[in-house]
């Protein structure tokens, strides 16, 4: 079961969206100066069960647009349920990846509506950064909507 060291609500990870996000241990990329170094052992935080989360979704019912997964990816199987409830609160769904867009299956592209891909690369920075290899892409359209993370100078 994917086990999540954070819930939180989060307003600035997907554009326009209040978002109900969960980040998962267990990442297995180990990004050199990743933030969150702490939640690679997969054996860290709390096992998100399919109940504790529908619950979720009637607290936050009206108050949230998105469900934000940081990771998960490499659980696909265990992550899909979480995405069919979250779809079928009509709600939006993205996934924070470090992998790129061509790594993930199309049966779990088809169920989220925003993706995050690509590695932490401190020298190239995050999605504010202009020199990012990062992207973040609106799965409807494909596109990149990284400008929306960037502040003009
Ligand atoms: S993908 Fe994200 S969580 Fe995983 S190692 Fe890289 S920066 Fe850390």
């Amino acid at each position: 079961m994917l086990r999540y060291i954070a819930e939180q609500i989060v307003w600035q990870e997907v554009p326009g969206e209040v978002s109900l996000a969960y980040t998962f241990s267990g990442c297995q990329l180990g990004c050199k100066g990743c933030h969150s170094a702490d939640s690679w052992d997969a054996r860290q935080g709390q096992p998100l069960s399919a109940e504790h989360f529908a619950r979720r979704l009637q607290d936050y019912q009206g108050l949230i647009s998105c469900v934000l997964f940081l990771g998960g990816e490499w659980q696909e199987p265990e992550l899909m349920p979480l995405l069919s409830l979250s779809k079928a609160a009509g709600l939006k769904c993205c996934l924070y990846t470090g992998l790129e867009l061509s790594d993930v299956s199309g049966a779990l592209r088809r169920e989220l509506t925003f993706i995050k891909t690509g590695r932490w690369l401190p020298e190239r920075g995050g999605l504010q950064s202009l020199t990012t290899n990062q992207k973040f892409i609106d799965l409807r359209t494909g596109q990149c909507l990284n400008s929306l993370f960037q502040q003009p100078n």
